[in-house]
């Protein structure tokens, strides 16, 4: 069989791609389960008209699960129909029939040059493969658990959550090669533009009234300071920060370099200003420190002191303003993001848990410090003298921006005992993942 399977062309087993996803899509669709039924046509029609967009490995595997599949849907109908003294030789021919198909599919896949239509089978290929994984099945979980439909796509199509589920998961991986590749870091403030787009726009649709974009019907301030200072003041409504908190276990600080929707605002207002960005004073860790305490005993207070939830709002929409200033003032001026490195103390929150968390950017002895990197950082954590010390300062996000400017390898990332291009691929395929996640879902 494998000869035979080594001299499928690649035209033919793009063919064979489609015709199986095809097959399973009738299947589907014979079961009244139409979302899956796309599902499977959107792969097979990515198989044939653009294999890159399958990493390898996921070809291999969904190859490999359709072969099994069928193997045993076979042997389940024949066994219902010998019960029934029916005939079932016929049957056991098709469904056999169909199962070796795919496993040719994935023989060829794995074993030929023909799989190359799928790219390489390389340890990013297994990366983009388990971002895939991932986000198909956190979204899986989460759709089957929420008592509401979470996907916006789903709001306005109900059972079409399997299809946004695989195009989510495939999207993923196409993020998680691209911040691997060259042009990592503009992808990188493209993508996280892109989440605070969809997170601001379902916003106001939802204030013009479009109820359908918000989720839950109640709206929140999109400040970050109120994920910490909102439960403080209220007593309860804690999901933003078990968000929080489940996103600093998985990628340390890297909330602030590519999930939070307020953070792309000051990436791109610093990304107006000047080229090499200036590091802030000493004295604004100081003043940092003092907001994180401000954001934790003005919430308490005014909880102790019985003050109305309208000069609560007042004040979070102050503070939300001068955030806002504070970009356009200061990050744009000075090319740093100011907002996130001085003003929001979620930031300071994400840089101090990163700290006791394994997740690590570091400098290597391979550093000549040539200061390749320095201009790439608008977060104030790269200087000459941090990288003689080895490592960024605390205001670090792990953007890896840094990592893929500099020519001499010198930046890694690191954790626990992971060698660092592991590390690196880990930890890319986790952020893809979330931001996909994150980009489905872009609670209100
Ligand atoms: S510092 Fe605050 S606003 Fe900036 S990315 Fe982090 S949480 Fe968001
Ligand atoms: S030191 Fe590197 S990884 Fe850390 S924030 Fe700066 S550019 Fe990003």
């Amino acid at each position: 069989m494998q000869a035979n399977a080594s001299s499928l062309s690649s035209m033919g087993l793009r063919a064979l791609s489609l015709g199986l996803a095809l097959l399973a899509a009738a299947h589907f669709l014979r079961w009244n389960a139409p979302g899956q039924a796309a599902a499977c046509a959107t792969l097979g029609l990515a198989a044939a008209l653009a294999p890159r967009l399958l990493p390898r490995p996921l070809a291999l595997l969904l190859f490999a699960a359709g072969g099994i599949f069928w193997a045993h849907l076979g042997m389940e109908l024949a066994f219902m129909r010998a019960a029934q003294h029916l005939p079932w030789l016929r049957l056991i021919l098709i469904m056999g029939g169909v199962s070796l198909a795919f496993a040719a599919a994935a023989v060829t896949t794995a074993r030929t040059r023909a799989g190359d239509i799928f790219g390489p089978l390389d340890g990013p290929a297994w990366t983009k493969t388990l971002a895939v994984l991932l986000v198909w099945g956190t979204l899986r979980v989460a759709q089957a658990k929420a008592p509401m439909p979470l996907l916006l796509g789903e709001r306005f199509l109900p059972g079409s959550a399997p299809w946004w589920e695989i195009a989510f998961g495939l999207y993923a991986a196409w993020v998680t090669g691209g911040l691997l590749g060259p042009r990592g870091s503009t992808l990188r403030a493209r993508i996280w533009a892109l989440f605070s787009l969809v997170f601001f726009g379902q916003l106001f649709l939802g204030l013009a009234g479009w109820g359908i974009f918000l989720m839950t019907g109640d709206l929140h301030l999109p400040i970050p300071a109120l994920i910490l200072a909102g439960p403080l003041y209220r007593g309860h409504g804690i999901f933003m920060l078990l968000l929080f908190g489940a996103s600093l276990l998985l990628v340390g600080p890297a909330w602030c370099s590519h999930l939070c929707y307020i953070g792309a605002w000051d990436h791109t207002m610093a990304r107006l200003g000047p080229q090499r960005p200036r590091k802030l004073p000493a004295w604004a860790s100081k003043v940092r420190t003092g907001i994180l305490a401000l954001t934790i005993l003005v919430p308490a207070a005014l909880r102790a002191s019985g003050a109305s939830t309208g000069i609560a709002l007042l004040g979070a929409g102050l503070f939300g303003v001068g955030g806002v200033a504070v970009m356009v003032l200061a990050s744009r001026r000075l090319g740093t993001m100011v907002h996130c490195t001085l003003w929001c103390p979620m930031g300071l929150v994400a840089n101090l848990m990163g700290r006791l968390l394994p997740w690590r950017l570091r400098i290597t002895a391979a550093c000549t410090r040539c200061g390749r990197c320095l201009p790439t950082c608008r977060y104030s954590a790269l200087s000459i003298q941090d990288l003689k010390k080895g490592r960024p300062a605390l205001t670090c996000s792990l953007c890896g921006d840094c990592v893929r400017a500099c020519p001499h390898g010198a930046m890694e990332y690191a954790y626990l005992g992971l060698a660092p291009k592991t590390a690196r691929l880990v930890f890319t395929c986790l952020a893809a993942s979330l931001h996909a996640v994150f980009l489905a879902v872009a609670r209100i």
